[in-house]
């Protein structure tokens, strides 16, 4: 019988079993997929280049990210960002130099205002009354009450939506801060995102890397549809082991059949998450054509996907286009050559008539994939962090918890999903190394 069953081959499972294994303890992961890296999936080109259809970048602070691809030789290059960047409507395309667009005088004031009033928000010790404040409120109604102009407004709802993969108006306000607090403070974050690389290679090289020396104790194509804990140890599918490990997203694991039955808050937890909804694709071009007009190949639009230059170096031009929250749901409801033409259409008007043939097209919907259903990550709704937020990490029984929405830091990145299932495997082992302490009478 193995010590323990993890169930998930993402980035959190894999590195839980890797741990564990270093550990001494004998481990089964079990994948729904036939594949693994769950959120993170490499395509490859002809030529063999890899375009990442899920997760790819990687920051300077991700130093668990840094640690596994030093340990698997996966190299990384920092992607190309220089030269204008593009602001994009329906009809029109404006350059602009720096991060974000230039607004009128008075709009960039109010959005300093306001970045300044959210990084007090994340460095304050909240009481317990401001956190239920910030619970009960949605990012959209903290943004109308901070930021009266629109345009100002409306690049914020459109940067923070991109970040959190869904509308502002369905997230809580004090989950967004403890995100940033994740993420090292807002200043800290920005720095991050803006400092990232990607993996020459593709980022599942690492978790791939991770399976192969996990050898047949990874088991694909074994979706987990119950588990029983009988008191003195787990069964899942067909294993039996001493502790499970849990690692799929809160919704997702809530359609678990668990018996006994989870406590309710626990259950209440995974109805309540729900996952955010994100579109990727990638037009494929002879050469990066866009860098010799001088654009760096980020385009952002308010209303729809934002764009930028994923080329691996000396390799193909490569546009990458994500869509998240609304603008993926309205993505998903075409049929794909109506999408492929939407999204060219949008890279046409940034980037002029050479960006309408594309000679290759790749794209993943991560709402249609059934052991994902979403992506970036699950998110919280108000009021589901203060009354049953506390079950997100605590273990059930012998089941443990792990997956990227459970990281205390950078949450909702990979490198939140490694230390997650880092964490949750320390867990299992200090609670096996209780039971394995020999009883001393006194
Ligand atoms: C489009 C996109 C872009 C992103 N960009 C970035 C980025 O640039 N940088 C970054 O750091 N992060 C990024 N992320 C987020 C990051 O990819 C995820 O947070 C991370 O990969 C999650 O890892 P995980 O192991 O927690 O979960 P997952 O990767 O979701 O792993 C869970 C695994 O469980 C499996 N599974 C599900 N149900 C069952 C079942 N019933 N039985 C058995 N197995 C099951 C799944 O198939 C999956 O393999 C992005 C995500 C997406 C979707």
């Amino acid at each position: 019988m193995p010590d323990v069953v993890v169930v998930g081959a993402g980035y959190a499972g894999l590195c839980a079993a890797r741990r564990l294994r270093a550990a001494g303890l004998d481990v089964v992961v079990l994948e729904a997929t036939d594949r693994v890296g769950g959120r993170t999936l490499t395509a490859r080109l002809a030529g063999g280049w890899a375009v990442d259809l899920g997760g790819q970048w990687i920051a300077p602070a991700h130093t668990r990210f840094a640690a596994l691809a030093r340990a698997y030789d996966a190299a990384t290059f920092t992607g190309h960002t220089q030269g204008d960047n593009l602001l994009l409507s329906k009809t029109s395309s404006r350059r602009f130099s720096g991060e974000l667009p230039p607004l009128p005088p008075h709009a960039t004031a109010v959005l300093a205002m306001a970045l300044w009033k959210l990084d007090r928000l994340t460095r304050r010790t909240l009481t317990t009354t401001q956190a239920e404040r910030l619970d009960s409120t949605t990012v959209a109604t903290w943004l109308r009450r901070r930021l009266p102009v629109p345009q100002a407004r409306r690049l914020a709802e459109a940067v923070l939506g991109a970040e959190l993969s869904v509308d502002v108006a369905s997230v809580s306000m004090l989950a967004l801060i403890t995100a940033i607090r994740g993420a090292g403070g807002l200043r800290a974050g920005t720095e991050a995102e803006t400092a990232s690389a990607l993996f020459t290679d593709g980022a599942d090289g690492p978790a791939r890397s991770i399976a192969a020396e996990l050898g047949d104790a990874v088991r694909l194509g074994t979706p987990v549809t119950s588990i029983h804990d009988t008191g003195t140890d787990v069964h899942v599918a067909d294993v039996r082991a001493a502790r499970a490990i849990v690692t799929l997203p809160p919704p997702l694991a809530g359609r678990i059949h668990y018996t006994p039955p989870l406590p309710a808050p626990r259950d209440q937890l995974t109805q309540r998450m729900a996952m955010g909804a994100a579109l990727k694709t990638f037009a494929v071009y002879d050469t990066p054509f866009w860098r010799a007009d001088g654009l760096s190949g980020l385009a952002l639009d308010l209303e729809g996907p934002m764009t930028f230059d994923a080329s691996r170096p000396n390799g193909p031009g490569l546009l990458c286009t994500l869509a998240n929250g609304p603008a993926a749901h309205h993505l998903t409801r075409l049929t794909p050559a109506e999408r492929k033409a939407t999204i060219i259409r949008s890279l046409v008007r940034g980037y002029g008539p050479r960006a309408a043939h594309p000679v290759d097209w790749h794209e993943k919907n991560w709402t249609d994939a059934p052991y994902s259903r979403g992506g970036y990550n699950a998110y919280f709704p108000p009021g589901v962090l203060t009354s049953v937020g506390s079950a997100l990490r605590a273990p059930v029984g012998r089941i443990h918890w792990a997956g990227s929405e459970t990281a205390t830091q950078w949450v909702g990145y990979i490198e939140g999903a490694i230390r997650s299932g880092e964490r949750a495997a320390d867990e299992v082992i200090e609670a096996e190394a209780r039971f394995q302490d020999p009883v001393i009478p006194d």
